[in-house]
């Protein structure tokens, strides 16, 4: 059986696309979306994923300020900040990347942004939203993991979708997305470090997302023939004396069993960042209502 790749980057290309003519319209009514992306400390990776996002922003001529703060910053002050920003008319989403210095409550700070800028859909407020299947900002990986699966015409209606990892920014609410009526309408099954004999599960899956955080975890053995495979991991290994990047997911091993999967890199990643592109924007049509 081939397996077929489905790229996050033609994907997200056309997300990009469609997200023209209503940045335009914007523009036309006086509103240039814009994120306020807050960075605290000097972690590397941090660093690469906030300018991978303000990148992408500025390539479309969106606003977007960095808001550094150094790693032993009081939390008051970091409130403050968000506090400063939830007011500012120039920005529609509000960012900060995690994870926190260990000394400040990343629940206090989150929660802290007021639920209208909040692009990244954390605040409880969007997640009950989403759980009463009234999205409003949805978290932007598994918005992401919807959009490539329906750009792909991966149809969810009446599959077995099972998600392995509970996590409130990417597993609980991809199973969310894929049981509601509206959206997904397929029948999920939601396995955790809890669950028994995961396999059992797994091997039923006709769409398998892997969001566990275990570099290469899901071989054939964990599969059945046709299945699609969302890869969600990003994980650093080390190789032959080489540093890399690998998902949840063994590809080599998958490959040839599976009709379809994500690929680590270049697949569910791209799709984060376009979401969040996407969110602002949204965010800043809501002034037009
Ligand atoms: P978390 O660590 O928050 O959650 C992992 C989840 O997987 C938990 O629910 C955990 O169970 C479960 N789990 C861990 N090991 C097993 C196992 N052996 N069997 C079954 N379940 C298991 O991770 P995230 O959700 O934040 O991220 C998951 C992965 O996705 C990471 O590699 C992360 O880097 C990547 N990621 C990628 C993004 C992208 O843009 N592509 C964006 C966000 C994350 P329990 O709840 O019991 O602990």
């Amino acid at each position: 059986m081939d397996t077929k790749i489905l790229s996050g980057l033609e994907a997200s290309k056309a997300l990009f696309d469609g997200l023209l003519s209503r940045i335009d319209n914007l523009k036309s009514n006086g509103i240039t979306p814009g994120l306020a992306a807050v960075l605290v400390g000097e972690n590397p990776a941090s660093e690469i994923y906030v300018r991978n996002k303000t990148k992408k922003f500025e390539s479309l001529g969106l606003k977007t300020d960095l808001f550094r703060l150094d790693s032993d910053v009081k939390e008051s002050e970091l409130l403050n900040l968000i506090n400063d920003l939830n007011h500012n008319n120039d920005f529609h989403g509000i960012l900060v990347q995690l994870p926190l210095p260990k000394h400040i409550d990343s629940e206090k700070v989150l929660n802290a942004i007021t639920p209208t800028k909040d692009v990244d859909g954390f605040h409880p407020e969007n997640a009950g939203l989403l759980s009463i299947g009234k999205p409003r900002f949805v978290p932007c990986t598994p918005k992401g993991i919807m959009y490539i699966l329906n750009h792909f015409n991966i149809d969810l209606n009446g599959k077995h979708v099972v998600v392995i990892g509970r996590s409130n920014i990417v597993g609980r609410p991809i199973s969310i997305l894929s049981s509601l009526k509206s959206l997904g309408n397929a029948t999920v099954t939601l396995c955790h470090s809890g669950t028994k004999d995961l396999k059992y599960f797994s091997k039923q899956a006709d769409i398998l997302v892997a969001a566990l955080g275990s570099p290469e975890f899901v071989d054939a053995s964990y599969i059945k023939k046709g299945a699609c495979l969302v890869d969600v991991g990003i994980n650093r290994i080390e190789k032959n004396g080489k540093s890399r990047i690998v998902g949840d997911v063994n590809q080599e091993s998958v490959t040839g069993v599976a009709s379809s999967l994500t690929p680590v890199p270049k697949g569910v990643g791209p799709m984060t960042i376009a979401m969040l592109v996407e969110n602002t924007v949204l965010s800043a049509e809501l002034l037009l209502n």
